[in-house]
């Protein structure tokens, strides 16, 4: 009988865990499904992340390595950061469209619409921030006493703990200077990079660092070191291999874990929760879609001729399930390079240098979210963003997607900044936290396919793709190879 795809093994993995949450969430059970089946999904993406930290260092000492000379590096560097660039604009305008088109803030309620603007002057108003656009609403005697109350209210807002966390790690980062990001990326001491997961820019700089000097040594010297990477990398890799054989039950578990947490004892919960903010889910998905099946297709039609839409598709089926499942990039980073090496037939060479980089900065899903969020926050608190205003959010989103790490939530933390630079209120990705995880799956799906979408054009512009046709996905995972 015909193996069945490791892909469809993990869709069902997802729909019982899903299943299963609902159901113990009808029973009662879902302490019991925090207790004692959520720590499975946990333990599945520790593993992933263990691996993805010395893969990503390996893998690109011996990508920059084995290019050979440092100009060709340098051309590809330029040309990979260049791609990555436009993509993620790309992603940002269409969410910009869409957002605006759709409208999603706009269609809730009027009265609270109003009330959310009250609340909003009550918080410019402390802050200092004059606010040009509209009525203002403090000054109508009529609108204060309900906004003594919207006050107090908001106030409490803030102090959601999980909310205030995530501010103050977002503060940290504005107290800075401009080139701290520049400064970020050196590491003063490297084994420090190594222990923090969220410190992959600097892994990825010294990686390159060490890469390049090890090319202007003797060969004589550089072989063994470089015959060590390479066979380290290997182990690594058959580590993947290992833990995809049992990512249908730990990825149960993830999503069983999930919605658990979402739903506790009342499923009805869940629904209600989606109910508020379906319209800007919506949007926000709509946008994810056509990412995936719209833009990346049309990219790789433009530009990578030698594969075609189905089999782009069934390569990476297996990176992409993982991305949703675990909605971390830098937990599917490896498998994501497997499917690009062997499904794909993305030279070893490219895909361990622009893969790894990719995972980091390349976010489109991320971006294109972190425009809708914006505008859509900015819609139901009434302001209009000007178009100067707008182009702001391209700029400070890209920044952002660039900044955010590749784990679970990040993008979340980081639209803290894209909001405090066109002057709105932080504290309101309270608003969208209750779907957030849940698009942070479509999102990572998104971030995964579009550096997949990059590495597939940057290998062909370099002559080193070579698309064998539509493979099993199965055979990318065998432990006897
Ligand atoms: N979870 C996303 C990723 O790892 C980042 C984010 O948007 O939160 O790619």
């Amino acid at each position: 009988m015909k193996k069945l795809a490791l892909h469809w093994k993990i869709i069902i993995g997802m729909v019982l865990g899903i299943i299963w949450a609902l159901v113990s969430s009808s029973m009662g059970w879902s302490e019991f499904t925090i207790d004692w089946i959520d720590p499975f999904g946990t333990i599945f993406i520790n593993l992933l992340k263990l691996i993805a930290v010395p893969l990503v260092l390996f893998s690109i000492i011996s990508g920059v390595a084995n290019i050979g000379d440092p100009a060709s590096l340098g051309r590809m560097g330029g040309k990979t950061l260049g791609i990555y660039l436009v993509t993620t604009i790309l992603a940002i305008s269409l969410g910009l469209l869409l957002v605006n088109v759709i409208s999603p803030g706009k269609l809730i309620d009027e009265q609270s619409r109003i009330d959310n603007r009250i609340s909003y002057e009550i918080w410019a108003d402390s802050e200092g921030y004059e606010i040009k656009d509209g009525v203002n609403y403090l000054k109508d005697p009529e609108f204060f006493e309900r906004a003594q109350e919207i006050s107090d209210l908001s106030k409490s807002e803030l102090k959601e703990a999980s909310v205030a966390d995530k501010m103050e790690t977002a503060k940290m980062k504005e107290d800075t200077t401009p080139l701290q990001p520049l400064v970020d990326i050196v590491p003063s001491n490297f084994f420090y990079s190594l222990s923090n997961n969220g410190l992959m820019l600097q892994i990825i700089f010294f990686a390159i660092f060490f890469g390049v000097c090890l090319l202007f040594i003797p060969t004589d010297k550089a072989r063994p070191v470089m015959n060590l990477v390479d066979s380290v990398n290997e182990v690594f890799l058959k580590m993947v291999d290992v833990v995809m054989q049992a990512a249908p039950f730990f990825v149960f578990a993830l999503l069983a874990g999930v919605v658990s947490k979402m739903a506790g004892d009342d499923i009805g919960k869940v629904v209600e929760i989606f109910k508020g903010l379906s319209w800007y889910s919506l949007t926000v998905l709509a946008g994810l879609l056509l990412m995936i099946f719209v833009v990346y297709p049309m990219i790789l039609k433009l530009f990578v001729k030698k594969v075609p839409y189905k089999g782009f598709f069934k390569s990476m089926s297996p990176a992409q399930t993982l991305a949703f499942s675990t909605s971390s990039s830098a937990a599917t980073l490896p498998v994501t390079m497997e499917c690009v090496e062997q499904n794909l037939g993305v030279n070893k060479k490219i895909s361990s240098f622009v893969l790894p980089i990719g995972a980091t900065v390349n976010m489109d899903g991320t971006s294109l979210y972190q425009a809708v969020a914006v505008i859509f926050l900015a819609q139901m608190h009434m302001i209009d963003l000007t178009l100067g205003q707008q182009i702001t959010v391209v700029l400070t989103a890209t920044l952002a997607s660039i900044g955010s790490a590749a784990v679970p939530s990040a993008g979340l933390v980081m639209l803290i900044i894209v909001l405090s630079s066109v002057g709105l209120n932080p504290a309101w990705i309270a608003i969208i936290f209750p779907v957030d995880r849940i698009l942070d799956m479509f999102r990572t799906v998104v971030n995964v396919t579009g550096d997949a979408t990059v590495c597939s054009i940057i290998a062909d512009g370099e002559n080193m793709l070579d698309y064998k046709g539509e493979k099993d996905p199965t055979e990318t995972f065998d432990l006897d190879s």
